[in-house]
């Protein structure tokens, strides 16, 4: 199959490109700030399906950037899944648990209303509702708390903090589901297969199990790196940032099992191959 990946350098697109054997466009030969001409990258290409990998992913900045990250979240695939339905392929696209508010305990559905809490979130809802309307057969996968042994993600962060640091303050009232970026190339190019072969799309959650603070995730990064740290929970009034964060992130991924039988990764175990690819450089 010939996959055609809008990102090159980013986590998923890293671990796609590792995966399978797919046309990774970066910035510099596809720029989403410029949504027409990604639309007639796809135009002329020879694609049997698109994955959009790229993002505006800086969620602080966002506050300050909204129409730029509008553009690049929202109008970008919005113009790149009309260019597909057009050429009658599919368009496999990326969002996120941030279009939810977070109110609540129940994991959310896909078919839960979204009401995003910070710019990022609707710029990327912006994005969904366009590629859901462009008339091709999409799949939107909704995942959360990225990280892979690449690109700036907490895993790393918490490894270089804990060089100069003994006690660590990381946020206990946020819960959600750590999702390594390879187990998302994987459910990806799974679905991408599929739905060349004729297999219907839709909007998808995807992230690890079982629902965890960032807290237990630190504490299960330092146990298994084998570091000393004592992590201290704090509640998310101590730590506050430009983007507010949704508390509840938990997201209901059984719809991905029943379609694709793509199963929930525990990402306690896709951590430890990330610690390892770490350890061995990268
Ligand atoms: P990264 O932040 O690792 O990478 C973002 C990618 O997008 C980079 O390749 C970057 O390229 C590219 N990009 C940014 N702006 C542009 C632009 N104007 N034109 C072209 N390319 C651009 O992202 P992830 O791999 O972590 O995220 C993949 C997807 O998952 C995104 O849709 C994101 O919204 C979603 N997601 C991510 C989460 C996370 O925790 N990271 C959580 C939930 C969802 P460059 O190197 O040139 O900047």
């Amino acid at each position: 199959m010939r996959l055609l990946v809008f990102g090159k350098t980013g986590q998923v697109a890293t671990e796609l490109q590792r995966q399978a054997d797919v046309l990774a466009l970066g910035r510099d030969e596809a720029d989403l700030s410029d949504p027409a001409a990604c639309a007639a990258i796809i135009r002329d290409s020879n694609a049997d399906a698109v994955i959009n990998a790229a993002a505006y992913t800086a969620v602080d900045k966002a506050e300050e950037e909204e129409a730029l990250a509008t553009v690049i979240n929202g109008d970008a695939p919005t113009e790149m899944a009309k260019a597909a339905a057009a050429r009658k392929i599919p368009f496999l696209h990326i969002s996120t648990d941030y279009v939810f508010d977070g109110k609540g305990q129940q994991p959310w559905k896909p078919t839960d209303a979204p009401s995003p809490a910070n710019a990022y979130g609707r710029s990327k809802l912006v994005g969904e509702e366009g590629v859901r309307s462009a008339g091709g057969n999409f799949a939107i996968l909704r995942t959360s708390w990225v990280f892979s042994s690449h690109g700036a993600n907490f895993v790393k962060t918490m490894l270089r903090l804990s060089e100069t640091r003994d006690t660590l303050q990381v946020v206990d009232d946020q819960i959600g589901g750590p999702t390594s970026a390879a187990d998302i190339a994987d459910a990806l190019l799974t679905m991408a297969k599929a739905m060349i072969g004729g297999q219907q799309g839709g909007v998808f959650h995807f992230s690890g199990a079982p629902a965890a603070s960032w807290k237990d995730f630190a504490t299960e990064i330092f146990l298994q790196a084998g570091r000393l740290i004592d992590v201290v929970g704090i509640p998310t009034t101590e730590f506050p940032t430009p983007a507010v964060r949704p508390l509840n992130s938990r997201m209901d991924c059984s719809d991905l099992d029943r379609q694709f039988g793509i199963r929930t990764p525990e990402w306690r175990l896709s951590l430890a191959r990330v610690l390892s690819e770490l350890e061995a450089g990268g």
